[in-house]
């Protein structure tokens, strides 16, 4: 039988079998490594995405024969590691996922490695799990005087320094400040707007504010609130929310995923079943409930409720402009803006609706970069990784510091902008102080274009 080069159809995927015991299975789990790596050996489209292909690629070309089969299966975990769960190689690059007959998921069979990983242990684990508990993190570290005192330490250098050789965090990473006023417990309430559903679109809206808006940068969830203030939107907070548990599933933690969705779910799903657009200001967070976990519970019934519920702000918006429900009274332009296309929202195929919004504002011109940052999460931070970060980012921050339309071609521009406002922090790093004090949320431009 001859087997099509490439895909036609779109991209499908198949749910992730992580409650059988096999999935634990490691020389399962390498056999598939194999299958699949010889595969990209002869394919080589994905070189340039991240480290985990170039990695492969330079075990198989340094060893005896030049094919897999010189490459130690230890040397496997190299390429593991290298992985930050992006989803771009599967959703926007591989011709030979399913519904192709080979049948190929890098990104989850890491997801796989990951977990026999985790489950065995690494010397990493506590700097990994730590890093990982976001809302317990954001409890702790925004208490009033601890947040001040993190916060400090975070700037101190020998602190730094000491914080690198202890817990493995890289001493010049960019790392988010804490803060007291906590977005849940300072968010104006919602205004009595009459209910106004669209063809498209959901009248009301609960917000999924995330770990990182909650406790790290509450001005974001404050810009959408007078967003969907401004539109005569009403919306609620989804209260005491969980972490999504994105963090958890790049480290393999399945277990502390489910018991997060355990929490999750059932809240948000009451949520849509009332006829609320859930709406999440974290592009990882939203494909988290979008994609990951309807994948891992296939069968629950909330899972599949919420993600038929849940939006990325700009998807959001763009349905309720079609709607002829989205005002376009824009008080002010946003000049030259360098937008980032976060990967974890490229892979949610929703299409550019952050760049349509933005360029829907007079006086704005958006350079539109859409390449990885190379931040992914906490793996940017990490000590043995956040070289490779700056690295991979490498274009991008070029690409971001050149826009078109400033200073007659190629200048700085005024804003520099990412979906995941923690890519936009890296970049900003990355432009080696060209991006200095320029990064702003794109729900942050969309609120001072209304003038709010
Ligand atoms: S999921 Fe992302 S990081 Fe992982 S192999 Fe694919 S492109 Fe690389
Ligand atoms: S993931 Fe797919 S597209 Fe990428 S190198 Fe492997 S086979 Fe090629």
């Amino acid at each position: 039988m001859t087997v099509r080069e490439g895909s036609l159809e779109a991209p499908t995927r198949h749910p992730l079998d992580w409650l059988n015991p096999a999935f634990y299975d490691e020389k399962e789990c390498f056999d598939e490594m194999e299958r699949i790596f010889d595969i990209c050996h002869s394919c080589r489209r994905c070189v340039s995405l991240c480290g985990s292909f170039p990695t492969l690629f330079n075990l198989i070309d340094d060893g005896q024969t030049g094919e897999l089969d010189g490459v130690d299966r230890k040397r496997y975990w190299d390429v593991v590691d290298q992985c930050y769960l992006c989803d771009v190689c599967y959703m926007t690059k591989c011709p030979y996922v399913p519904p192709h007959p080979w049948n190929l998921d890098f990104p989850h069979t890491m997801l796989r490695a990951k977990a026999i990983q985790f489950k065995k242990g690494t010397p990493t684990t506590f700097r990994d799990v730590t890093l990982s508990n976001t809302s317990a993190n954001g409890k702790l570290a925004t208490i009033p005087v601890v947040v001040q005192a993190v916060n400090a330490i975070a700037k101190i250098k020998p602190a730094r320094a000491l914080g690198e050789k202890l817990l493995g965090v890289h001493k010049d990473a960019w790392l988010p400040e804490y803060t007291s006023a906590v977005f849940e417990k300072h968010a104006k309430r919602s205004s009595d707007h009459p209910v106004q559903n669209g063809a498209r679109s959901l009248g009301k809206v609960a917000i999924y504010s995330t770990c990182y808006v909650n406790w790290n940068e509450p001005g974001i969830g404050h810009d959408l609130i007078k967003v969907l203030e401004h539109n005569e939107i009403p919306y609620i907070l989804v209260e005491k929310q969980a972490c999504c548990g994105m963090p958890k599933l790049e480290l393999g933690d399945l277990d502390s995923v489910a018991a997060l969705a355990k929490k999750t779910l059932p809240q948000l799903a009451a949520l849509a079943r009332q006829g609320y657009a859930i709406v999440t200001p974290i592009p990882s967070c939203t494909l988290m409930f979008k994609q990951e976990l309807p994948l891992m519970f296939p069968n629950d019934a909330d899972a599949q409720a919420v993600k038929a519920a849940m939006f990325d702000p700009f998807e959001y918006f763009q349905l309720r402009h079609k709607d002829a429900l989205l005002k376009t009274d824009f008080k002010q332009g946003l000049g030259n803006v360098s937008y980032h296309v976060a990967c974890h929202l490229r892979v949610q195929n929703v299409g550019q609706k952050t760049r349509e919004t933005l360029e829907m504002v007079p006086n704005t011109a958006v350079n539109t970069v859409e390449r990885c940052s190379g931040h992914a999460g906490t793996w940017g931070v990490k000590k043995e990784f956040h070289e490779t970060a700056l690295k991979i980012g490498g274009p991008v921050f070029r690409q971001m510091a050149e826009h078109p339309q400033a200073a007659e071609g190629g200048g700085l521009p005024d804003f520099i902008a990412s979906d995941c406002q923690l890519a936009g922090h890296h970049i900003e790093q990355g432009m080696a102080g060209k991006g200095a004090g320029k990064v702003a949320h794109p729900l942050s431009l969309l609120a001072r274009a209304y003038g709010l």
